[in-house]
């Protein structure tokens, strides 16, 4: 398959959280920038409710030290520096605080990202300006699945869009059957997790997509080092430790099987899936519009 030369395309890639810009686009964000174009990952808060995987670093949690953000600034750019990919924080490190799920009592901070207002929206205007991407990649008008700050980045990103022109938008997304499949394939559930149930697969994915992207392998090994990167969120079953995380859980299928906080089991699947959201229509594969479209372009 030829991979053209990407240099001067740019992509700018939207995302509530650290941790999001792996899990979400990391196998097309690795791909995009390792054929050359420039990638920005435009990311919203720092992540600062989460909770945390592994005993060392549990104190940092919102409820106590409250010092998980900054903690996530460095697992973020070991994230970037895996993908290959530049980062930004909107407004600058912690300009806006994560609203936590919702209904969470983390909305009623003024800095919480969901009362961000139309500050957030200029800020990324200005961003969009300096860059001028040729595509942006953020969630769909769900956020993917619920939470307030993923429904905020996509709601910015559209209203940025109405102030300076972006080709393509497209919507990361979780295609459900073969997440289904994914999860039903794992072999072995590690001592601890469970198996989640499809009700909590189906609020986290999608019928039919747009696109699928089949992640060749050095996008596939960047994206799984990406998500490895953000280890008080991401918990690899491979028997592995790590600093932050001196536990070792073990399980087996056809992939790599991972965990959040919920310790719910989750393959690490080959395939990303989009959706467009805005902009010119997709023939079916990205790569290949892309390369029809831009390398078109410069000819
Ligand atoms: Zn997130």
């Amino acid at each position: 398959m030829s991979s053209p030369d990407l240099s001067g395309y740019r992509v700018i890639a939207v995302h509530a959280h650290p941790d999001d810009e792996a899990i979400w686009t990391g196998g097309a964000l690795a791909n995009l920038a390792r054929r050359g174009a420039h990638v920005t990952v435009v990311t919203c808060t720092l992540g600062e409710e989460g909770e945390v995987i592994g005993e060392p670093f549990q104190g940092l949690v919102a409820d106590e030290a409250d010092q998980l953000g900054g903690f996530r600034i460095r697992e973020l750019q070991d994230s970037l520096a895996a993908l290959n990919v530049n980062g930004a924080f909107l407004g600058g490190a912690g300009a806006f605080r994560d609203s936590g799920m919702m209904g969470s009592p983390a909305h009623e901070n003024p800095r919480a990202f969901v009362n961000s207002g139309e500050h957030a929206v200029a800020l990324l205007v200005e961003i969009f300006q300096e860059l001028r991407p040729h595509l942006v990649i953020t969630y769909g008008p769900d956020g993917g699945y619920g939470h307030p700050d993923h429904i905020r980045a996509h709601h910015i990103t559209h209203a940025a869009a109405q102030q300076v022109a972006i080709p393509r938008i497209l919507w990361a997304v979780n295609h459900l059957g073969e997440t289904v499949a994914g999860v039903g394939n794992i072999e072995t559930i590690p001592q601890g997790w469970s198996r989640p149930d499809e009700d909590y697969l189906r609020n986290a994915g999608v019928v039919d997509s747009d696109l699928a992207i089949d992640l060749a392998e050095p996008d596939f090994q960047a994206k799984a080092r990406a998500m490895r990167a953000h280890a008080t969120q991401i918990w690899f079953a491979d028997g592995q430790s790590s600093v932050t995380n001196p536990d070792v859980a073990l399980g087996s299928g056809p992939d790599p099987v991972f965990s959040l906080s919920n310790l719910l089991a989750q393959p690490l699947l080959r395939r990303e899936h989009y959706q467009l959201g805005a902009g010119q229509p997709l023939s079916g594969s990205l790569l290949s519009d892309i390369d029809r479209d831009f390398v078109g372009e410069k000819q």
